[in-house]
């Protein structure tokens, strides 16, 4: 997978609402940018890994039931790097770009 520019943008993404009330407006708001984020990360049967409290990362489930399963149980809080929905690639572009800067004499 490419590290373009709008999976890039997504590391800048404001996670701050993953430790929120669940029933606040910026929880819900971030549940919704975070089913959009996670979207592109499909598997064949249109599936996500489920990133809950409950689910950890464990069960693929269907963008629907991720969504209804992060409001009603909560995020699970250790998940500040989103690598299982694509973030990955780009974390390791950032370390490539900063090995590269390093070494490069000014
Ligand atoms: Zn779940």
């Amino acid at each position: 997978m490419q590290c373009d520019l709008e999976t890039h943008f997504s590391l800048n993404m404001d996670k701050s609402w993953i430790t929120k009330a669940k029933w606040s407006r910026d929880y819900v708001n971030g549940v919704n940018n975070f089913i959009e984020f996670a979207s592109r990360s499909k598997n064949l049967s249109g599936k996500i890994l489920c990133p809950c409290k409950s689910c950890i990362n464990r069960y693929f489930l269907s963008l629907k039931d991720v969504k209804d399963h992060l409001i009603s149980k909560g995020f699970f809080p250790g998940y500040v790097v989103w690598n299982r929905h694509g973030e990955e690639h780009c974390i390791i572009d950032e370390y490539a770009i900063n090995d590269a800067s390093r070494g490069t004499p000014k």
